[in-house]
C-alpha cells in the first residue's frame, strides 16, 4: 500500500518492514535517525513506548496518548525545522516528531464506508484495548451521544469510561449492553481474526438486528463470522481495511507534505488482502 503511493508520486523510497523487539525500540529510533530514514509507522506495542522517545510531539500523539507516525526533521538555513524530504545534502542533527493517524482514520473510515455520521448516535463499541480505547475517545469527541462500553476485561471498560467522562462530559457512557436499538455496533476485539473465534459479543445480551450498521476493525479476514451475520440480517457492514487505508495516507502525507494518491494505495491493499484470503 505505502509503496503504491510512493511509485504513484515518483519518490525514490521504498516502505519496509522491520521486527524489533520492544526492548531495543529506542535503539532502532536512533539508528533510523542516523540512517536518514524519512519517516517511520509503529505498531503495537511500539505506539505507546514511543512516546517519551520523541523529541517532539504533535497534538495528535499528545490526544492519543501513542505515536504510530514518525517524521524525521532537520533545520533548514533560516533555522526552521523541516521534513527530512527537503534536504538535499544529509543533515547531521536530525529531530523526531511524533504524530498519531490513527483515531482519525476510525472516524474516515466510518464516514465512508457506512456513510456514517456521529452526533447524536447511541453506539455499542466491543473492545478496551489500544484500538478501543482510541475508538472510543475519538467517538466521544465527535458528540455522539450514547456510548456502550464492553470488554473481556471490565476493569479496562471502566477506565475507558473514566477518561471520556473527564475529558467529553457531556457523552453518556454506559458499561455494558445496550436495550433496544444502536446505531452502530464496533468491533475493536481481536475476536474474529481466527477461524474458531466465537463472536465478539454475548447473544444472550444483544443481537445484531438492533444495530442498523457494524463495523469491524479486523481486515484480514475480509468477512469475520461477525460481518456475515450483519450481512445476512441486512445491516451495512464493513471490514477494518479502509482503517487501515486512511492511517496510513495519513502518514505518507505527514512525510511527503503531499496530497496522496489514495486511490493507488486502496487498490494496491485491496490486492494484497485479497491474495492474502485466496
Ligand atoms: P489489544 O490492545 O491487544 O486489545 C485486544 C482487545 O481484544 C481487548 O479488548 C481484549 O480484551 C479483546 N480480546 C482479545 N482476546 C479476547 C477474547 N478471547 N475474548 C474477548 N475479548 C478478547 O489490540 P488492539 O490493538 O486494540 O486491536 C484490537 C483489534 O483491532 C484487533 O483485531 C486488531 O487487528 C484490530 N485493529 C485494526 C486496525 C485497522 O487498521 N483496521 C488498527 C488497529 C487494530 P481484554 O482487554 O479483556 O484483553
Amino acid at each position: 500500500m505505502q509503496n503504491a503511493g510512493i511509485a504513484a508520486l515518483g519518490l525514490n523510497w521504498r516502505y519496509l518492514a522491520f521486527e524489533v523487539h520492544p526492548d531495543d525500540l529506542r535503539s532502532a529510533l536512533e539508528g533510523a535517525r542516523r540512517m536518514h530514514f524519512v519517516g517511520i509507522n509503529l505498531t503495537v506495542p511500539h505506539k505507546v513506548l514511543a512516546m517519551e522517545m520523541m523529541d517532539l510531539l504533535d497534538e495528535s500523539a499528545r490526544t492519543w496518548g501513542a505515536v504510530n507516525t514518525v517524521r524525521f526533521e532537520a533545520k533548514n538555513q533560516q533555522g526552521e525545522w523541516r521534513p527530512l524530504r527537503e534536504f538535499g545534502e544529509t543533515p547531521r542533527d536530525v529531530r523526531l516528531h511524533g504524530f498519531n493517524t490513527d483515531a482519525d482514520a476510525i472516524t474516515r473510515a466510518l464516514r465512508d464506508d457506512l456513510g456514517f455520521d456521529f452526533a447524536g448516535k447511541r453506539i455499542l463499541l466491543l473492545g478496551a484495548g489500544g484500538a478501543g480505547r482510541t475508538a472510543a475517545l475519538k467517538l466521544a469527541s465527535e458528540k455522539v451521544a450514547e456510548l456502550f462500553l464492553v470488554n473481556r476485561t471490565s476493569g479496562k471498560s471502566a477506565a475507558v469510561a473514566g477518561e471520556i467522562s473527564a475529558r467529553h462530559p457531556k457523552v453518556k457512557v454506559i458499561l455494558g449492553y445496550p436495550t433496544g436499538k444502536v446505531d452502530l455496533l464496533l468491533n475493536a476485539t481481536s475476536l474474529g481474526l481466527k477461524a474458531t473465534d466465537s463472536l465478539p459479543f454475548d447473544e444472550a445480551q444483544f443481537s445484531v438486528s438492533r444495530s442498523e450498521a457494524v463495523y469491524d476493525m479486523i481486515y484480514r479476514p475480509a468477512e469475520t463470522p461477525l460481518l456475515k451475520l450483519a450481512k445476512g440480517v441486512g445491516c451495512r457492514a464493513a471490514n477494518g481495511a479502509s482503517m487501515l487505508l486512511y492511517q496510513g495516507a495519513s502518514a505518507l502525507e505527514i512525510w511527503t507534505g503531499e496530497r496522496v494518491p489514495v486511490r493507488a494505495m486502496r487498490q494496491a491493499l485491496e490486492e494484497m488482502l485479497g491474495r492474502a484470503s485466496s
